[in-house]
């Protein structure tokens, strides 16, 4: 069975596949390939990890390339432990764990991230390196948690960054697309663990979304809009509230269906801006189950099982599913909303929902965020490749106006001069790369067709 990505639509070109235990080891395969790239846990939607694969319908591929001086490398088996560094407020961890690891790890010692994405399922590494973000007007994509990296770069070596002694280098070397080398170990800024309170609100008015557009996204510490864009109206807006540091009460104890926790709790609002509030737990997707979602109806809860959708123990989405999204400013959100919902027919037969979320504003050079905070434009579409692919283009046409920046690890056609343009250091990310990478161990296609051509 070739190396596909999760949702299947990318094949991965052959290669060795290692999963080193040792730092040294991946050092080892490091000297010894012509090309490598790492693998997280695969949940890109276009070929950012892959060496040379196209992006294309997997089931319909001719086969792969092979060349057996090509390494991909999976840290899944690295032995790095996982410290905390309380004074400094950081825990350091093997780059390849995945949030659902690491978040467990961190809440038993009484530490939180401030932000997850909305699955746990993939690895800090790789998410950081495509920009990957959860919600919140305050709050910075993952990457922004990120304040130290280990590398080993192409000749091998093992090299350290850091916020607070690599200045620009290390801004620009956070969100790099995995072409800077193997990232080993990562350190993430901590908080002291929290609570938080899940509450889902139904159709709300598009109308009053667009009048109160600020008021909305800033109701709650993280705001997912849910919207179909059909009947001029959003399907649902999920709040997630913090509520007060992590505290073991009986209620939380008692776990997702304890309903007598009195302590710190934001009351459920019976309406939020013409939506109404949901008395049963609802998937975001019609038609579906809300199996495998975090608890909502404000059941009180610890952050890393509020601030994901999905649980760690269910399957990362309701279904199989292909993802795009675009980043506009957040100054441009209310039009660049209505000239998507303008799409609407377009969007009926493909689409199993969009979510609207917010990010702040970030200095990492090749963050969706750099420099702006911006509002991200999500959409679930059903497995259609053709259909995905008619559509991605006249949204990305609707879009242009606001300067828009779409995810990197999710699909998009926009050419790559239109990406280059929207990232005002991608001369020094380009000039970054060559200097890590002279010789372009670490190039793939993406890399080549997005940064370099
Ligand atoms: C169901 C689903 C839900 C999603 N939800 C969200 C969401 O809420 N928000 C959002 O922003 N995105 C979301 N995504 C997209 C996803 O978060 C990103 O595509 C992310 O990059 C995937 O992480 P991964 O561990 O699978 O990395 P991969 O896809 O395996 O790799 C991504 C890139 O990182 C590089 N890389 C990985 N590990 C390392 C390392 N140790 N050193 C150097 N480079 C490395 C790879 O080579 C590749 O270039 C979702 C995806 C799915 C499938």
């Amino acid at each position: 069975m070739p190396l596909c990505n999760w949702s299947e639509n990318v094949q991965f070109s052959s290669a060795q596949i290692y999963a080193p235990e040792t730092i040294e080891e991946v050092q080892e395969i490091v000297r010894a390939s012509r090309k490598v790239r790492v693998l997280g846990a695969r949940h890109s939607f276009n070929d950012v990890a892959s060496i040379d694969s196209q992006v294309e319908d997997a089931t319909a591929s001719q086969g792969r390339a092979e060349n057996s001086s090509w390494a991909y490398i999976s840290l899944e088996n690295l032995n790095v432990p996982t410290e905390f560094d309380s004074g400094r407020g950081t825990v350091t961890c093997n780059a390849g764990i995945t949030y659902g690891e690491l978040c467990r790890r961190m809440h038993e010692e009484g530490a939180a991230l401030h932000n997850m994405a909305s699955l746990p399922h993939v690895t800090v590494a790789g998410a950081c390196a495509t920009g990957t973000h959860g919600s919140g007007d305050g709050n910075g994509n993952l990457a922004t948690a990120v304040v130290g990296l280990e590398l080993v770069t192409a000749d091998g070596e093992l090299r350290t960054l850091s916020l607070e002694e690599d200045g620009e280098t290390f801004e620009g070397a956070v969100v790099a697309l995995g072409g800077l080398g193997v990232v080993t170990r990562i350190t993430l800024a901590t908080e002291p663990a929290y609570t938080m309170q899940q509450y889902v609100y139904e159709d709300m008015p598009a109308a009053a979304l667009y009048e109160h557009f600020d008021d909305v996204m800033s109701s709650a510490y993280s705001v997912s809009l849910f919207p179909d864009w059909q009947d001029g109206k959003v399907n649902q807006v999920w709040l997630k509230h913090r509520t007060g540091l992590w505290e073991e009460t009986p209620a939380t104890a008692a776990g997702s269906n304890a309903s007598d926790a009195t302590a710190q709790t934001v009351p459920g609002r019976k309406e939020l801006f013409g939506a109404t509030a949901c008395r049963k737990e609802i998937n975001h997707v019609a038609n579906l189950p809300p199996d495998g979602l975090t608890p909502q109806l404000g059941v009180p809860g610890p952050w890393h099982e509020r601030l994901p959708h999905f649980r760690i123990d269910s399957a990362p989405a309701s279904v199989l599913e292909l993802e795009t999204e675009y980043f506009v400013p957040r100054a441009h959100a209310v039009p660049a909303l209505q000239a998507v919902e303008g799409l609407r027919d377009l969007f009926k037969p493909l689409l199993l929902i969009s979510e609207v979320r917010s990010v702040a504003a970030d200095r990492l050079w090749l963050s969706q965020s750099y420099g702006t905070p911006t509002i991200g434009i999500h959409f679930s579409w059903k497995m259609n490749w053709k259909g995905v692919h008619e559509v991605m283009p006249v949204v990305e046409e609707a879009l242009l106006p606001f300067e828009v920046r779409p995810h990197w690890g999710k699909l998009f056609t926009l050419a790559p001069a239109q990406v280059q343009a929207a990232y005002p250091m991608m001369d020094q990310f380009r000039s970054l790369l060559q200097s890590f990478d002279p010789e372009g161990k670490f190039r793939n296609g993406y890399l080549d067709r997005y940064i370099f051509g």
